[in-house]
């Protein structure tokens, strides 16, 4: 037990000396002890599986033993800025990173946080195009500077500053929530209960979604613009995926218009969608710029640009730094971290597990009203709550709020998302097994069979 900084003081403390912007979960927040790849234990030894992976950032295991020795290496050696030395930490992480990537992916720049990532990448986009505007999904999550808000695109986030000039929103091709369902079209195990008008081999609901593409390239920008931002799955808007052919489509319409396509890999890359290691490659696309956070370091804080040559020298006219991006310790983190998903198989495990995971949530799905949508692929998993499968409004905050508790109550940790907090979030460390998988849907069963007996009846 943790004596000597009571809970309730340290509650107190937080009201007090940290941002009341930094909202936490739970009724109780949990008070964290230790990590372990796919748990977590609080002061009173409770162990909790972690199906929200730290806001997916862990993307290998809570505290990875590999992860952990590399890094204690380090420490003990050196881990200031080398970005003004030599040291052989950076070549030989860009090398194995970009081993990763399709040509022409080949050029790194690290920083700190996808904020920053995303920062930078719209820089780049700017100055190589010598456009200026940038176009996001609504419902978008690309981080919250200056920069990246207009790009971020949940009410919640923003702040009613002036800020995102240059930037505009589009609408979202989301076949579960969008106006044209699409009941065939999207890559997952799992396809929505929603009819639609798609015909064998022809997806009338991506030739919309295209159409209102189009729409905001003729009517919304200038004729010319700098790029366009997407990730291959909507993470914090809760896995919402496009139509199959949606993004191919779509890079295409940005470049004819000279803008450059960049991927937000924040959530979906390193394996986590199952199938591939990067999750444009599910969507058969080749961005220009491919933004890293969140699981690169698998917690620790680090993130990183890659793009192709010429687009990276247009940041060569002058001078652009950064103190901590590259430190010899984040280059031997993410190193130790590319190295577990492969000796632990963990691309493939995302892909058996989560296929796996959503098959048996699709059931819950079928068995409950309230579940409306089970959907993503791999380890990204979303879980739609609503009211009921054909008003698709959703869950009151309270009802769902509920679940989520006995969730948690029942040691299952679960991460919320949506533009009205309505989704689950599953995107768990990607050591989870199917032992685990059955254990948490066993316990979402539980929660939502009690949610059931006490709702009042439709
Ligand atoms: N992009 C995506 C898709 C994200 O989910 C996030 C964080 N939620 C960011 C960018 C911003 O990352 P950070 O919080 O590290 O700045």
């Amino acid at each position: 037990k943790y004596k000597s900084y009571p809970y309730e003081r340290m509650q107190k403390v937080r009201e007090q000396n940290i941002s009341p912007s930094l909202r936490m979960y739970y009724k109780k927040p949990l008070l964290l002890h230790q990590g372990h790849m796919q748990w977590l234990f609080d002061y009173e030894g409770r162990r909790y599986l972690d199906l929200f992976a730290g806001i997916v950032t862990v993307s290998v295991g809570h505290c990875h033993p590999k992860v952990t020795m590399a890094t204690q290496k380090q420490l003990a050696r050196l881990w200031h800025t080398t970005n003004i030395y030599m040291h052989p930490s950076i070549q030989e992480y860009a090398e194995k990173l970009t081993s990763l990537l399709p040509d022409p992916l080949k050029v790194v720049y690290l920083t700190n946080s996808g904020s920053e990532a995303n920062d930078l990448a719209m820089f780049m986009a700017r100055l190589y195009t010598r456009n200026f505007d940038i176009i996001s999904f609504r419902g978008a999550y690309h981080g919250g500077s200056p920069y990246t808000l207009g790009l971020t695109s949940i009410g919640l986030y923003k702040h009613g500053v002036a800020n995102g000039f240059g930037c505009s929103t589009t609408m979202l091709p989301d076949v579960f929530r969008g106006p044209w369902g699409g009941s065939r079209c999207r890559d997952s195990p799992v396809q929505t209960v929603r009819k639609c008008s798609c015909s064998e081999g022809v997806c009338h609901a991506n030739e919309q979604y295209i159409e209102q593409f189009k729409d905001t390239l003729n009517t919304s920008v200038p004729k010319t613009i700098a790029g366009f931002i997407a990730e291959p799955i909507q993470g914090v808007n809760g896995a919402v995926q496009y139509p199959r052919s949606f993004l191919k489509e779509a890079y295409q319409l940005v470049r004819e218009r000279g803008g450059i396509c960049i991927s937000d890999e924040v959530q979906t890359g390193f394996g986590r969608t199952g199938s591939h290691f990067w999750g444009f490659q599910t969507h058969d696309v080749v961005p220009d710029i491919v933004t890293l956070a969140k699981g690169i370091g698998n917690g620790f804080p680090m993130a990183a640009v890659v793009t192709t040559k010429e687009i990276a020298s247009s940041l060569a006219q002058n001078l652009h730094f950064n103190t901590f991006g590259g430190s010899p310790l984040a280059c031997v983190v993410g190193a130790a971290v590319l190295d577990a998903i492969e000796e632990d198989g963990l691309q493939k495990n995302s892909e058996d597990v989560g296929t796996y995971m959503l098959l048996e949530l699709a059931k819950l799905r079928d068995k409950f009203e309230v579940v409306g949508d089970v959907r993503g692929k791999g380890l990204m998993i979303g879980v739609e709550m609503v009211t009921d499968k054909d008003s698709r409004h959703p869950l009151p905050d309270e009802e769902i709020n509920q679940i989520w508790e006995d969730c948690k109550d029942m040691g299952v940790l679960i991460g919320r998302g949506g533009l009205y907090s309505q989704t689950f979030r599953i995107k768990p460390p990607m050591c989870i097994t199917k032992k685990d998988v059955d254990f948490a849907v066993e316990v979402f069963h539980t929660a939502l069979q009690r949610h059931m007996e006490k709702a009042p009846a439709k």
